[in-house]
């Protein structure tokens, strides 16, 4: 059979995309993907959509969310989870919790914002955003619109990032309720982006790794946007080391990161055999579980 591509980390409107569920499908099959994981922040609000449109389209499909975990500064420990469930209650939990968190958080942006005398309110951010996903891409949209700053990137310097005259932090979930969560709802999780932890050396990284296989953790992100070749072949050897999946995607924003196309991970296709093997696991671990009426 002719070797196929797919693309398992990307987001849409649902969360901080800038192409509805739907249209992120349609452009995975211009670019000749065959599979496509539908990945927003907090959210399985654009699943539906996407499906369908990939059953029209003739593409496969699985669901998945991406959440951020408690990791100290400078790092970020973000965890996907493929496959969740969005009839779970465990998963209308966590999506609940974690916008809870996003909602005791963007008011203090936009307060002090305003205390800096930029012109914004939560009316125009909430409607810059459509879904119920708000996050900082959506108000530095804004910030770039209304001339504050000349690109999204600027915003995040020197308003929204760490640092940033308007930085807040939202509460995250330990690594452990994270993982559990994302099990409980019928996902298999895994490390996104393990550049990103910020790791001081190979040992660190290896002990974080450890530690969240402990927890539940099935699979590491080996192909991303950041990573470059040497990282693809450490995290390719980790995943073999633990018996990880191996997975991959070009975290696509549309136009918020404009530098990124979907399919592309830093010039790497990503591999079909990443998308079956999660299938696989996906369905093992609902046969085990006896939960088989929920396997897709
Ligand atoms: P939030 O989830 O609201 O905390 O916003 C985080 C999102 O902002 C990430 O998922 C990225 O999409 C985006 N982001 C974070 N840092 C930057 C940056 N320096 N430049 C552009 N986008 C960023
Ligand atoms: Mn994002
Ligand atoms: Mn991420
Ligand atoms: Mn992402």
């Amino acid at each position: 059979m002719k070797e196929t591509f797919v693309d398992l980390h990307c987001h849409s409107t649902a969360s901080d995309g800038t192409l509805a569920p739907a249209r992120v499908v349609r452009l995975a099959v211009e670019r000749g993907l065959s599979a496509l994981a539908l990945t927003d922040h907090d959210t399985v609000a654009g699943t539906g959509e996407a499906e369908s449109e990939a059953r029209k389209a003739g593409i496969d499909f699985i669901s998945g969310i991406e959440i951020s975990a408690e990791y100290p500064h400078p790092g970020t420990m973000h965890l996907l989870g493929y496959g969740v469930d969005p009839e779970r209650p465990a998963l209308r939990d966590l999506t609940r919790t974690l916008l809870e968190g996003r909602d005791n958080r963007n008011p203090k942006i936009i307060a002090k914002l305003r205390e800096l005398g930029v012109d914004i309110s939560m009316e125009e951010v909430v409607a810059e955003a459509g879904g119920k996903v708000i996050g900082r891409p959506h108000i530095a949209a804004i910030l770039h619109r209304k001339g504050y700053v000349s690109s999204i990137k600027q915003a995040f310097d020197k308003y929204l990032a760490p640092g940033g005259l308007a930085y807040f932090d939202k509460e995250r979930l330990t690594p452990k309720n994270a993982v559990g969560m994302i099990l409980e709802s019928g996902g298999i999780p895994v490390l996104a982006h393990p550049i990103q932890l910020r790791y001081q050396n190979d040992a660190q990284l290896e002990r974080t790794v450890k530690d969240l296989i402990d927890l539940g953790l099935r699979g590491i992100e080996v192909l991303h946007s950041d990573h470059d070749a040497a990282m693809v072949e450490k995290y390719s050897a980790l995943a073999q080391r633990y018996g990880l999946l191996k997975t991959g995607g070009s975290d696509f924003h549309g136009t918020n990161k404009a530098a990124i196309d979907l399919g592309n991970a830093n010039g790497r296709k990503i591999p079909r055999e990443f998308f079956d093997a999660l299938v696989q696991a996906k369905k093992a671990a609902a046969i085990k579980t006896g939960a088989v009426a929920n396997a897709k």
